[in-house]
């Protein structure tokens, strides 16, 4: 990695901003999983233990933005609102402010500084705001090795709009900025990138997760160990048409499983009766497949599925399904996941690897009839002497229900910014650090 990371820098006395991504699935105002936390902790520890100021913060959810608009509605509300007669704008204001009020005490980042504050054993003081009084009294009277966590950043509007005021803002709570949240890495907010990339702060650097993300992904990409295989799985071709097309570049063997085969398997001219298809990427999986040829890589599809007659309502329930090889799917039958053949001989390409990554699941595996072939590729990189790496998102979530997260190399803990590293796409938030020296 050429950037300089928090041991690059002397931290004692410093006051460090440390975007990290607390963004934890929540359920009545309780933590239902800590992984995030647990992220994020290692680069907490070590600034707290070198007597740095610690000022986190991190966005949560999706909430409405409240604390920048003086009554609680986004400008787009406040337009709805103007737009009604007179006599029904009372109402409909009310109604807005209740949902805004709602979404605060939903998205509130209080119940994260409490755990945070056990896991560290020492108390970790929460500012009500992002950078209104409760933030700059929090930054004002912080002192060496203290930790603070400041409200949801998405309360602010502008920190998605990448607010120069609210960047200039924040760079005058720190010293130093510290991009911890390899989660938000692709996205280019104000706490993510912007209040580095405007210059508002001189000295950023990373943590130690995103550290060791991108030492592992993008070094394996960059300089994999061959035979270098790629496992891609997953909804919709359409969603993942840049990474097909790098990760066939660098890897020795691409594998394709999971929903998006059956748009390669129709291009090749096979019915696929009622299966996911893209239509409109018919020609562009062609393209692939000459692609593959051309570079010389192998490009695996399956040669079997399991079949069912309709999509199962809801997606666990229990139906009838039968297993049938690729060129006999009738035209009015639905493959969920790729059969026990295809499981063999995916099984077996990913033993031969020296390097495995892998992103999307092979089949329907939110339900058992239709998690075998998903089992399968985790069961075999769970065995594998290789260097394995898991690029988040639903694969990450099916590994480790599978009970193989410790048989990993690496689970990246950023769906979105692992996919954007495959794809073979810079990340704003981790260009906007300082370059080492
Ligand atoms: P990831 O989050 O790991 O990148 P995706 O979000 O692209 O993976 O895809 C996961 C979804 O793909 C799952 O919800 C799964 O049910 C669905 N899926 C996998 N195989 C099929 C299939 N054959 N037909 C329909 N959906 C599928
Ligand atoms: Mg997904």
């Amino acid at each position: 990695m050429n950037k300089k990371s928090v041991k690059d820098v002397v931290v004692k006395g410093q006051r460090c901003l440390v975007r990290v991504d607390f963004n934890v699935p929540m359920k009545d105002g309780v933590i239902t999983d800590e992984t995030r936390i647990n992220g994020a902790l290692p680069t907490i520890k070590y600034l707290v233990d070198n007597g740095a100021k610690v000022i986190l913060c991190s966005h949560m959810g999706k909430p409405h933005n409240i604390l920048t608009e003086g009554f609680g509605l986004t400008k787009k509300e406040k337009k709805a609102v103007e737009a009604l007669p007179e006599s029904e704008q009372a109402a409909a204001k009310a109604e807005y402010l209740k949902k805004a009020l709602k979404d605060k005490e939903k998205f509130t980042l209080r119940p994260v500084a409490e755990k945070l504050s056990e896991k560290l054993g020492i108390p970790v003081k929460f500012a009500t705001d992002v950078v209104g009084a409760s933030a700059d009294e929090a930054v004002a009277s912080i002192k060496d090795g203290e930790v603070v966590l400041l409200e949801n950043t998405r309360f602010m509007a502008g920190e998605e709009k990448r607010d120069e005021a609210l960047c200039k803002k924040l760079a005058s709570y720190c010293d130093i900025y510290v991009n911890d949240a390899f989660g938000t890495a692709h996205r280019s907010h104000a706490t993510t990138a912007a209040i580095a990339e405007y210059g508002f702060v001189k000295t950023a650097v990373c943590g130690f997760l995103i550290e060791k993300e991108l030492s592992v992904m993008a070094d394996s990409l960059e300089n994999p160990v061959r035979p270098f295989v790629a496992v891609l799985g997953g909804a919709k071709v359409a969603d993942k048409l840049k990474v097909i097309s790098n990760l066939l570049e660098k890897c020795d063997t691409l594998i394709i499983g999971g929903g998006m085969a059956y748009t390669f398997l129709k291009a090749k001219g096979y019915e696929v009766g009622t299966s996911l298809v893209d239509d409109e990427k018919i020609e562009y999986c062609k393209e692939m497949m000459q692609k593959a040829q051309d570079l010389g890589k192998n490009l695996y599809l399956p040669v079997d599925a399991t079949i069912v007659d309709s999509f199962p309502n809801p997606i666990d329930a229990e139906i009838p399904y039968s297993v049938c090889g690729i060129d006999a799917i009738p035209a009015d039958k639905m493959a969920l996941d790729i059969g026990p053949a295809t499981q063999a001989l995916y099984t077996d390409a990913v033993k031969s690897a020296k390097t495995v990554i892998w992103n999307g699941p092979m089949g329907v595996f939110e339900n058992p009839i239709f998690a075998k072939g998903t089992m399968a590729v985790a069961k075999a990189l769970a065995e594998t002497e290789a260097t394995t790496i898991i690029g988040g998102g639903d694969s990450a979530a099916a590994v480790t229900q599978l009970g193989y997260a410790d048989k990993m190399t690496h689970i990246s803990t950023g769906g979105g910014a692992s996919l954007e590293l495959f794809e073979g796409k810079k990340l704003p938030g981790i260009e906007c650090l300082n370059d080492k020296d």
